[in-house]
């Protein structure tokens, strides 16, 4: 995500904090069971295909960046690629309290909280959140359809650390049959017309799927600067075990063709991606997953190991960082990450400094400042 230099510089001390003196209760492995032969065990668990799994670069330094908090997974609209209305069908009418996701905001501490779903527009007690976690000093993306912003706009205030953030996968025939009705680019413009009139910041999210046509992003792009937007976020689709149709998302060598001329784009446009991820998407450099920076809570709990798959739900924070084993996943790692490049694996190791090259610092420092 872009974020303004305020942002940019308490997220960086955050992130400088949490590397020099890692939370001890966060770098736990919780995964590995007594062995009796090896009781001073120093060699790191195999990897769930069998390899052997070096040491992540960040084990022993986990924290979280940017919560994604789901208060429901209730919707007005059925996109084609969502695993959410598709995973989460049997509790789809439930959602949190507001208490619970305060409560999940405090237990994990991330700056940055993503408020999505399902449609967050539909949670009754959404401008009160959205108020309580602003109030605790973080950044808030709120992530909506657009269908009910402008209904709802009354329930905030514009706030400089809070985002409203529209979904647009394309120019209007193409979002409309993305998201399966009639109507829906039209209303989302609309919401993003008055979002920006009332002094909100704005900015939008698109997937890239295996039809879609780059030129007709720069498209969208270019029919949305009149609106001033205050960023944009592209990420490829992945291909969610809860979706069928295998033919929309893309593989790695796909991902890399689409992102080829990213750079151009992201000279044009504001992209909320960092340049680091954007050379990853491209495939001129290779970045591990790190998808404990990007945590999930939603009614079942915290989504182990990431925002895409499900292999658990963990009650508390602590035993989602700790009982998760980290090192079976990511690429290489877990058959359903090969073709994973998603921002919430990827885009926190960026941030984190990675598999830097020289030249990061001062590529980060332009792209904040542009
Ligand atoms: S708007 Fe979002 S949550 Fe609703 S169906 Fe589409 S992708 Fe899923
Ligand atoms: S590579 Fe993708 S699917 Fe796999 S754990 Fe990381 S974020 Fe999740």
């Amino acid at each position: 995500m872009r974020f303004p230099l305020s942002m940019t510089a308490g997220i960086a001390g955050y992130i400088m904090k949490n590397k020099f003196r890692p939370r001890p209760e966060w770098q736990r492995d919780g995964t590995r069971k007594s062995d009796p032969e090896n009781p001073f065990r120093i060699m790191h668990a195999r990897a769930a295909n069998g390899r052997s799994a070096s040491p992540h670069p960040m084990i022993g330094k986990r924290f979280p960046l940017v919560l994604m908090l789901e208060p429901l997974h209730t919707c007005n609209l059925t996109c084609t690629g969502c695993g959410r209305i598709r995973e989460y069908e049997s509790t789809i009418t439930q959602r949190l309290s507001v208490e619970q996701c305060l409560a999940a905001v405090d237990e994990c501490g991330a700056p940055v909280v993503s408020i999505c779903g399902g449609e967050p527009l539909l949670y009754p007690e959404i401008g009160p959140l959205t108020n309580a976690i602003l109030e605790r000093g973080k950044h808030v993306y709120l992530c909506t359809n657009g269908m009910m912003v402008r209904k709802r706009l009354g329930d905030f205030r514009p706030h400089g650390r809070l985002f409203i953030n529209v979904h647009l996968d394309g120019l209007e025939q193409s979002h409309d049959l993305a998201v399966e009705r009639p109507g829906v680019f039209r209303e989302a413009v609309e919401a993003i017309r008055a979002a920006k009139a009332a002094g909100f910041k704005v900015c939008t999210n698109t997937t890239v799927y295996k039809e879609s046509d780059m030129r007709e992003i720069e498209a969208l792009f270019e029919y949305l600067e009149q609106f001033n937007l205050d960023g944009h976020m592209l990420s490829p689709a992945y291909g969610y075990s809860a979706v069928n149709d295998r033919e929309i998302f893309l593989t790695r060598d796909d991902v890399h063709e689409k992102f080829q001329d990213i750079d151009r784009l992201a000279s044009r446009f504001k992209l909320n991606s960092t340049p680091v991820y954007l050379d990853f998407l491209k495939g001129s450099r290779d970045l591990p997953c790190t998808a404990w920076g990007n945590p999930t809570y939603n009614i079942k709990g915290w989504k182990g190991p990431c925002y895409l798959i499900t292999d658990a739900h963990h009650k508390t924070f602590e035993d989602f960082m700790t009982r998760t084993p980290w090192e079976s996943y990511g690429h290489g790692n877990d058959p359903r990450c090969e073709h994973c490049m998603m921002h919430c694996g990827y885009e926190p190791s960026a941030a984190l400094g990675i598999n830097a090259k020289l030249g990061d610092s001062l590529k980060l420092l332009n792209w904040v400042l542009r």
